[in-house]
Parts: structure tokens; C-alpha cells; sequence
């Protein structure tokens, strides 16, 4: 069976826009995965520390195989990948990959939360869900992503940097 994914992608480390890029390579030669769309790629001031670099955050629709364990294993292998290859001690993200939504999936588990957890709180998540998933919907609650992004509208710290991946 075939089921619609969102991924949320995020760096703050190195060339994170070659990061982004990346990731979406090794997800492109992933089996099981087809990579369907990505969204712009948007900026977010981080709040709090300040020796943090800001984050470029983007999102890709993929149409998938996998059961949702096993695409998290992949974002993981490709975290691990990523991570190994750039850097030689711990630090900020190169990359990280989190899955927003796998279908109308709900699901708790002690590994795995779908739809994630904190999207609704996060802008970096929803703006770019909302690129290229206009008309979605959170699968539990039925409020529309820019029904979610209007309520943080006041918080505004993400701004659109590149207009792809
Ligand atoms: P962050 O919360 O900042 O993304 P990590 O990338 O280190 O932190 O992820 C920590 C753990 O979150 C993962 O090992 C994974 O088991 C768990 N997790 C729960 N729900 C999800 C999800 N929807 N997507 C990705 N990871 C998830
Ligand atoms: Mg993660």
C-alpha cells in the first residue's frame, strides 16, 4: 500500500542549504520512497540560546511503501549518514528529519508520535506544510495548517530565504 508522507527537514550547521539538498538526494535513491514535492526554504530565529545558529527548515511530500517505523529508521539512517560524514564532534543539527504526517495515521508509540507532536506550536513546521499541503489538514483535530500558522502569526521569526530546496 501506498501512503502520502510529510517530512519536516531542518539544519543549523555547515552549508545547510547542501544539506537540505542532501537529504533529499539519499531520500530520491531511498527504496520505497518517491519523492514527490519540497517545499521553499525558510529561516527561523532560534529563541533562547543564543549561540545557536538559525535554522533553514523546509518540507517534502513522498509517497511511500514503508510502514511508518521503517521510514523513521530511514530518517535516522540519513541522519547518521549526514553526521558522520560532516562532523567530528557533537554540535548543533547538520540535519534532522521528522515525519509530520503519514496519511491519516494517528499514532502514539514510545518511538514514534504521528502527527508530530509539536507541529501545531511550530511555525517552522507548518509554513512549509502549507507550501505544499495548502488544503491539509491535521488528521486528529480537523483544523487547517493556516488555521494553525494564523494563531502563531504574532510570533513571527521565520522568514522565506530561498524559493526551493
Ligand atoms: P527532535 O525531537 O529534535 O527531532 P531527534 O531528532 O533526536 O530530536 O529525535 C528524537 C526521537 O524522537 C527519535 O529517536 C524518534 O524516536 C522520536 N520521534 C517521535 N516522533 C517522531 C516523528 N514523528 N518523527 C521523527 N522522530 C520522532
Ligand atoms: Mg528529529
Amino acid at each position: 500500500m501506498q501512503v502520502l508522507s510529510y517530512l519536516s527537514l531542518g539544519s543549523n550547521l555547515g552549508n545547510r542549504r547542501e544539506n537540505l539538498k542532501k537529504a533529499c538526494e539519499l531520500l530520491k535513491q531511498s527504496a520505497g520512497v518517491k519523492f514527490l514535492k519540497s517545499s521553499a526554504v525558510y529561516e527561523t530565529r532560534p529563541i533562547g540560546r543564543v549561540e545557536q545558529r538559525e535554522f533553514l527548515n523546509a518540507a517534502v511530500k513522498l509517497k511511500t511503501v514503508l510502514s511508518p517505523l521503517e521510514l523513521l529508521t530511514l530518517c535516522k539512517q540519513i541522519e547518521k549518514l549526514m553526521k558522520r560524514k560532516k562532523t567530528v564532534k557533537w554540535g548543533p543539527r547538520i540535519i534532522d528529519l521528522d515525519i509530520v504526517l503519514f496519511g491519516n495515521l494517528n499514532l502514539k508509540s514510545k518511538q514514534l508520535t504521528i502527527p508530530h507532536k509539536e507541529m501545531e506550536k511550530r511555525q517552522f513546521v507548518l509554513k512549509p506544510l502549507s507550501d505544499i499541503y495548502g488544503r491539509g489538514k491535521h488528521p486528529v483535530s480537523g483544523r487547517t495548517f493556516k488555521s494553525m500558522l494564523k494563531k502563531l502569526a504574532g510570533e513571527s521569526n521565520i522568514r522565506k530565504v530561498w524559493t526551493k530546496i
